[in-house]
C-alpha cells in the first residue's frame, strides 16, 4: 500500500496509441484503485489488466456485440487494481449470452484468478453460456492469437505480507505484442529488472509504470526516473500507475 503524496502530474486517461490498425487504449491506471487496458489489431480486441471499471470502459467503448466477441484477456498479475473487474465483465458477457469460448491468461501462480474462476465456474455452473479457460503462462512461452504474437516475460513484483514489513513475489508477467511488424510492450507492475530492459529496447511503444513514490530504487514499483530511462530505449513510450 502507498501512501498519498503529491508529485507529477498524473497522465491524462485514456491514453490511446495507434499506427495503422494495430493500437492500443489505457482507459486508467492509478494505483491502488484501477488499470484497465484495450489492444486492437485489425478486427481483434484483447483485454488487459481488467480492473474495476474495465466493463463501464469497454461498453461505452465496443458496444454490446463487440464486447462479446472478446474471447482473450491477459492478466500480469492478481493484485485487486488489475483484475478488480473480472468478476462483472465475466457476469455482464453472461447475461448478454455470450456463446464463444472466454480464453484468460495469467502468471503460473496467480491464485486470485482462480479462485475467481473457480467461485464464479460454481455460482453459475448451470446457467453459464460460454466456456471460460484458463491458461496459466510462464516466462518465454510465446503464444500466437490472430494473428498477434504475445511473448510474456517475468518482472520483479512484491507485496507487503499483513505484518507491513516482509514482502513476498507476486507471480507478475510483462507482455510483449507484436503485430504487423508492430510491437508494444506492457510491463505491468514491476520493479526496475534486466527482462523488461530487454523487452522494451526498440518497442514501437513501452507502457511503463512509475510507481514508485520514493528517488531510491525497490522491488515493487519503479521510480520515475528508472521507467523514463527504460522508455528512452523505445521509440515511443507512456509512464502509467502514478501515485496521485
Ligand atoms: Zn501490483
Amino acid at each position: 500500500m502507498m501512501k498519498k503524496k503529491l508529485r507529477n502530474p498524473t497522465p491524462k486517461f485514456p491514453i490511446v496509441w495507434k499506427k495503422k490498425d494495430f493500437s492500443i487504449k489505457i482507459f486508467c491506471s492509478i494505483p491502488n484503485i484501477a488499470t484497465g487496458i484495450l489492444l486492437t489489431a485489425g478486427e481483434n480486441h484483447f483485454v488487459i489488466d481488467p480492473g474495476d471499471g474495465i466493463l463501464r470502459d469497454l461498453s461505452k467503448e465496443l458496444g454490446v456485440e463487440s464486447l462479446k466477441n472478446i474471447c482473450n484477456i491477459f492478466v500480469t498479475h492478481g493484485h485487486h487494481d488489475h483484475l478488480g473487474g473480472v468478476w462483472s465483465l465475466l457476469t455482464y458477457l453472461r447475461v448478454m449470452n455470450k456463446t464463444s469460448p472466454l480464453k484468460i491468461y495469467y502468471p503460473s501462480g496467480c491464485i486470485e484468478i482462480e479462485s475467481i474462476y473457480h467461485a464464479f465456474t460454481k455460482v453459475y455452473s448451470h446457467n453459464l453460456p460460454y466456456k471460460i479457460e484458463l491458461k496459466k503462462i510462464s516466462e518465454g512461452k510465446k503464444i500466437t492469437i490472430k494473428n498477434v504474437k504475445v511473448k510474456p516475460f517475468a518482472v520483479i513484483h512484491k507485496e507487503y505480507l499483513s505484518n507491513t514489513k516482509e514482502k513476498r513475489a507476486v507471480p507478475a508477467l510483462g507482455f510483449h505484442f507484436k503485430y504487423n511488424g508492430k510491437t508494444i510492450c506492457y510491463g505491468g507492475d514491476t520493479g526496475y529488472c534486466d527482462s523488461l530492459v530487454k523487452a522494451a529496447k526498440g518497442a514501437d511503444l513501452a507502457i511503463l509504470e512509475a510507481g514508485h513514490e520514493d528517488a531510491a530504487s525497490d522491488d515493487m514499483h519503479m521510480t520515475m526516473e528508472e521507467a523514463q530511462s527504460i522508455g528512452k530505449s523505445a521509440k515511443e513510450f507512456v509512464l502509467v500507475h502514478i501515485p496521485e
